[in-house]
């Protein structure tokens, strides 16, 4: 029996114990953010996901959603489990207060948005593309725009979805070709086709608020002439009713490997109204602004799954008797052990939970220098707080997405056959997340945007050396963290060595920096995990009675000894540098 419990113990030890979230909570704007409200919310969105939206979750991959003439209709129960989502306010979490929002911490909707995904990535999408929508706006948004817009957005009351990608362009956004024409009463005409927008049509809310990236008429050729519109579905009155139907239309929907509970829209632009956001010919700029929280979003569902395939596979294995435990029969009545006795498993169920873990803490670590560059009151600690976020966010998205699929994979493994199949549970978690490492950009474009962008060309390596080389400046010698320290150390020196290498070799050879982006990434993921798993030991190092310390503990080490040392083989490879990848004459593949 498929089984899903959010960690809310791991939530608040890493708020709490190691990201000191008492001392966050006096940033400007948090000060309603007590442990007792914090504690509250994490109890009602934990209920919320698995009495309301796990019920769904196998149903509505089986039921996937209807199209018919341009209508789609969600599978059974998303209606009222979206209006309970709304009623409950979820959606306003962390939107202003100005907005009618509840203004909470960026560090409290990673985990809200990850037990919601957990238990159902597919209705997940949907606020989370919401919300995104909400951002836009309440950043680039004119005041009437906000003023029209934001609130309804952020109580969920109309929904939010982003159309960019076309048939002809996906990552390279410069080749887009949809036309926005002023009409000369500050609205513009927008025609094209847009592909693959996610939530781009159902019958969850009345309203759904489109954000387009278009061509002015005079835009310079390439991304530096892309504009971004609002698009609503149904035009709004000025008193903020809606009025008639606007010009675009839902053309049909994807047949697709995972996720199948959230339309996949070819989204169909004819002369529709719509506003220009932000500057013209600017429109990536807007669109980026809110793709910090985009991107950690999606990072967030890679986590989201490996939770719950995690916690899947634990409880499947503690069942399945196959076998004898190497040391002897541990379940002598019974006529085999349960499959969790034998050390083959115990790897897969290790790697799982140690991954999953180190997602949680980069991602909430992350969220925690994000709710500092918006709020504190210090101009230099928001600017250095700021560079960490840009640092880290491509490595979010990238590594726990590739997270989040190497541990539904293995879940599926823990099972064996009984994976494969569909009455567990397992196979649908890896179908559902082979999107996360594609959908907003895919995860090799991330990597390029740390090393190309973030790295070489911003040149932000020091934010994330920084805290780093202060910690183990600061514990070397402490005998009892040595066994955290000294793998950390270690690799942490492969990871300054293969940045040095990655500088050096760029100006020689173009390719460089493409060929080696990948294992950089995973290089420099492995080593922050290492970093705030270290950090988590010396927090559980002098309570290590307590059960969840000694696990937390055993996870530390487990990371330490068995995932880390792949630095050094990603070390090497880096070194081989992008000869034996650009060597092959393209006529030989
Ligand atoms: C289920 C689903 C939901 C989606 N939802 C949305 C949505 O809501 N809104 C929206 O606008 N889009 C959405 N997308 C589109 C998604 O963001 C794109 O599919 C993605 O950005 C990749 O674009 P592409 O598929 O055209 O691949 P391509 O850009 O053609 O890339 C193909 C391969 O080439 C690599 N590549 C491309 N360019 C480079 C380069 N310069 N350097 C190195 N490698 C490169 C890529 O990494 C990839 O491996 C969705 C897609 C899917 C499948």
């Amino acid at each position: 029996m498929p089984v899903f419990a959010p960690p809310i113990a791991d939530h608040l030890f890493i708020l709490y114990d190691l990201l000191d979230f008492e001392g966050h909570a006096k940033l400007p704007g948090f000060e309603h953010c007590s442990r007792d409200v914090i504690e509250a919310v994490l109890e009602q969105s934990s209920r919320f996901s698995s009495e309301v939206l796990y019920p769904l979750h196998r149903s509505g991959d089986e039921e996937g959603v209807h199209f018919d003439d341009g209508k789609v209709t969600t599978a059974k129960g998303f209606k009222d489990a979206y209006a309970r989502l709304v009623e409950g306010g979820w959606p306003a979490l962390t939107a202003d207060p100005d907005h009618g929002g509840q203004g909470m911490p960026h560090m409290v909707n990673v985990l809200f948005e990850e037990m919601i995904n957990g238990a159902n990535l597919s209705f997940g999408l949907f606020p989370g593309l919401t919300r995104g929508a909400y951002v836009a706006i309440a950043q680039h948004g004119t005041d009437a725009q906000k003023a029209l817009y934001a609130p309804k957005l952020a109580s969920g009351e109309w929904a939010g979805s982003m159309c960019l990608t076309e048939a002809h362009c996906g990552t390279d956004l410069g080749l887009l070709k949809t036309q926005a024409l002023p009409k000369g009463d500050g609205s513009y005409s927008i025609t094209g086709t847009k592909i693959f927008i996610s939530a781009g049509e159902h019958d969850l809310t009345e309203n759904i608020v489109y954000l387009v990236l278009a061509r002015l008429p005079d835009a310079p050729k390439g991304s530096k002439g892309i504009s971004l519109f609002l698009v609503p579905k149904v035009l709004v009155k000025d008193d903020g009713s809606l009025g008639a139907r606007n010009g675009v239309s839902c053309g049909s929907i994807e047949h697709k490997m995972g996720i199948h509970a959230c339309p996949t829209c070819v989204m169909n632009f004819d002369g529709a109204t719509g506003w220009l956001m932000g500057e013209p010919n600017h429109g990536l700029k807007a669109m980026f602004a809110m793709m910090n929280t985009e991107r950690i979003a999606v990072g967030i569902h890679g986590l989201a799954i490996a939770e719950a395939s995690y916690q899947n596979a634990v409880a499947y294995a503690r069942e399945r008797l196959q076998g004898r435990a190497p040391s002897g029969p541990r379940e002598a009545t019974k006529p085999a052990d349960p499959i969790i006795v034998h050390p083959d498993v115990r790897r897969m169920l290790m790697t799982q939970r140690a991954l999953t873990e180190g997602c949680r803490m980069l991602a909430l670590w992350t969220a925690q220098a994000l709710d500092v560059s918006e709020r504190h009151d210090d101009q230099g600690e928001r600017k250095t707080a700021d560079d960490m976020v840009a640092l880290m966010t491509p490595v979010v998205k990238a590594f726990l997405t590739d997270c989040g699929v190497e541990v539904a994979n293995l879940g599926i493994q823990v099972l064996g056959g009984h994976g494969f199949i569909r009455a567990n549970g397992q196979e649908q978690y890896l179908r559902d997340v082979r999107i996360t490492p594609i959908y907003e950009g895919t995860n090799g474009v991330q990597a390029m945007d740390l090393v190309g962008r973030k790295i070489l060309h911003l040149d932000l390596f020091g934010s994330f050396a920084k805290p780093v080389q202060g910690f183990i400046a600061r514990l070397e010698g402490d005998e009892r963290l040595a066994e955290f320290l000294e793998p950390l150390a270690a690799s942490y020196d492969l990871l300054e060595d293969a940045t040095r290498l990655i500088r050096e070799r760029s100006g020689l050879l173009p390719e460089e920096a493409g060929a080696n982006a990948v294992d950089y990434m995973r290089l420099f993921a492995l080593t922050a995990v290492a970093y705030l798993f270290a950090r988590a030991a010396q927090v559980s190092l002098p309570k290590g009675n307590a059960d969840f310390h000694r696990a937390k503990l055993t996870t530390a080490r487990y990371f330490m000894q068995r995932i880390l040392p792949d630095t050094a083989s990603l070390h090497a490879k880096i070194v081989a540098g992008a000869g034996p990848v650009m060597e092959m004459d393209e006529r030989l593949f």
